[in-house]
């Protein structure tokens, strides 16, 4: 009965493709590869299109594209090797194309999630900045085209299982529960994380993924991200979310009903499993991984969230409560502080002030359509790069 599944991937080179191709090299005969799209590893890329043969490529960068090209010149292929971001959100509304994966990461994603969006596509959300950006306006755009929006997120892909669908009935529902590694400082003495370098910040200790997120991961601006993302995917106030710090990432996520049940999701930390999940639906696919034991394990361990060593949480649940624009705001200003964190402009410790002062500075204006979450981006992220800079005069 299992349907073939036209994929694009969009992101295939980083943590989310590769998991996500990790799956389809399993189930071969379920899905067909018709488009890849990277920023500019073009060797990364060379790899994937030998093994997939798509018909349509994508990088950003031109000069990788260039590369590319070059390198399949002497390989007889008729893949289509395009350029830049208009491209990418092209073959996420492609016609050939019926399910979209979602793992670029930040706001550069937006214009193609709402392009696989806005064309009715599957889409498999992992890029959470994206809709924290956009919030109800992506979600009614969804709706108004016929697109189902599944959350590759591993939290929100476990409440996703707990709920039994994402519009499973709110009185029934008490509490979610997220659930947080701590990330690399969850015992480091907060006094020396003036000294955090982006190599020690980018060392996940349960999850390999990308530059970016491992910074949020740190600092849980990502879980601030994911109680956005839950409240928006699960229609939450918020309020009723909870986060805990549990360090082995073992249980993902929590759901408590109003009787008192309480549902937990459990897996390995392995992105493959929320993924392959998705591209399952409704069936679920074998999967090749390696198997979680909870006798190995032993015993499940949680702990509250310390303010002091985690201050961004807080700002999200505010952003939160403030509205869509401050949350688009709070993704804006994190994205432009993790840049000038790793670019090594500010210190780690600068990351959440320069949040804390473009959000003050923000005057309030809830984007009224896609164009308008665009504009309101730009602004905020000339805000936070004015206070990066005086950060950083304050630090010299
Ligand atoms: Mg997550």
């Amino acid at each position: 009965m299992s349907a073939v599944t036209h994929l694009a991937v969009l992101g295939a080179t980083g943590s989310i493709g590769q998991h996500t191709l990790a799956v389809v090299r399993q189930h071969r005969e379920r899905f067909v590869v018709e488009a890849l799209a990277a920023n500019a590893d073009w060797q990364g890329m060379l790899a994937l299109v030998r093994e997939f043969v798509p018909r349509t490529v994508v990088l950003n960068d031109a000069d990788a594209a260039l590369a590319l090209r070059e390198a399949l010149a002497s390989h007889h292929t008729d893949v289509r090797i395009e350029v830049g971001a208009d491209a990418v959100a092209a073959i996420a509304r492609a016609p050939e194309v019926d399910t979209v994966v979602a793992g670029i990461s930040g706001f550069a994603g937006l214009r193609s999630v709402w392009a696989a969006v806005s064309a009715g596509k599957r889409l498999l959300l992992a890029n959470k900045e994206a809709l924290v950006a956009s919030g109800r306006l992506l979600l009614a755009q969804a709706r108004a085209c016929g697109a189902t929006i599944l959350p590759l997120d591993s939290e929100h892909n476990a409440l996703y299982q707990c709920l039994g669908g994402i519009t499973a009935c709110p009185k029934q529902v008490a509490r979610l529960t997220l659930t947080a590694s701590g990330g690399p400082f969850r015992t480091r003495d907060p006094a020396t994380f003036g000294s955090i370098t982006p190599e020690e910040a980018c060392k996940h200790p349960n999850w390999s993924m990308g530059r970016k997120i491992s910074v949020d991961s740190a600092t849980l601006v990502n879980k601030g991200l994911e109680v956005i993302e839950a409240a928006l995917l699960f229609d939450r106030p918020g309020t009723d979310i909870d986060v805990l710090i549990h360090p082995t990432s073992t249980v993902h996520a929590l759901v408590e009903f109003v009787d008192g049940s309480v549902l937990a999701h459990l897996g390995p930390s392995n992105m493959s499993v929320p993924i392959a999940h998705a591209l399952g639906l409704p069936e679920r696919l074998t999967l090749d991984v390696e198997r979680l034991s909870l006798l190995t394990l032993g015993r499940l361990e949680f702990f509250p969230v310390d303010p002091v060593r985690y201050p961004a949480l807080q700002l999200a649940y505010a952003a939160l409560a403030a509205g869509q624009d401050a949350c688009l705001a709070l993704n804006a200003s994190n994205e432009v502080a993790v840049q000038a964190f790793l670019d090594r402009r500010i210190a780690y410790t600068d990351i959440v002030p320069v949040i804390e002062t473009t959000l003050a500075c923000h005057t309030a204006a809830d984007p009224s359509d896609i164009a308008h979450v665009f504009a309101l981006d730009g602004e905020v992220r000339r805000l936070a790069e004015a206070a990066v800079v005086t950060r950083r005069r304050r630090a010299a």
